[in-house]
This record gives C-alpha cells, structure tokens and sequence, in this order.
C-alpha cells in the first residue's frame, strides 16, 4: 500500500502488514515516538514531583477494632 509518512513526508510504498505505518521507516517512527515521549514528560513532570512518593495512610486504625470512633453507637 502506498504511505505518507507523517513524520517525513514522503510517500513510500509499503507491505500492508507493514510494521511502522503509517510512518516510512522504522527511524521516523521512533523519531515521531521520542517526541510524543519528550512531550509527555516535559508536561507531567511538574505534576508528579519525585520528592513524594505514593504513599497512603494505613485505612484502618489498629487503636480501634471495634470501629467505636464512626459514631455510630448503637446503645
Ligand atoms: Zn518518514
């Protein structure tokens, strides 16, 4: 089948179980696949700062096994 690459431009034809459609060549579609990447960090990096990592309290207080501290007496 025939492509344009869109990354490069150009047309080239290709096998129709090629691998790197819709790009001409395994070189532009890493080249397209780096710059996707390089834009994503660039974006979530201020977003998931490293300093603090994922890190949940523990839901379930040891001090209180019988849930008394819901408020949720039945008395
Ligand atoms: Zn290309």
């Amino acid at each position: 089948m025939q492509i344009r690459c869109p990354l490069c431009h150009r047309e080239a034809a290709v096998p129709d179980d090629f691998a790197f459609r819709p790009f001409c060549s395994r070189r532009c579609k890493l080249a397209d696949l780096g710059n996707w990447l390089d834009e994503a960090y660039t974006i979530s990096t201020p977003l998931f700062p490293p300093d603090r990592p994922y890190s949940p309290d523990d839901p379930d207080d040891p001090d209180d096994p019988d849930g008394r501290g819901g408020g949720v007496g039945v008395h």
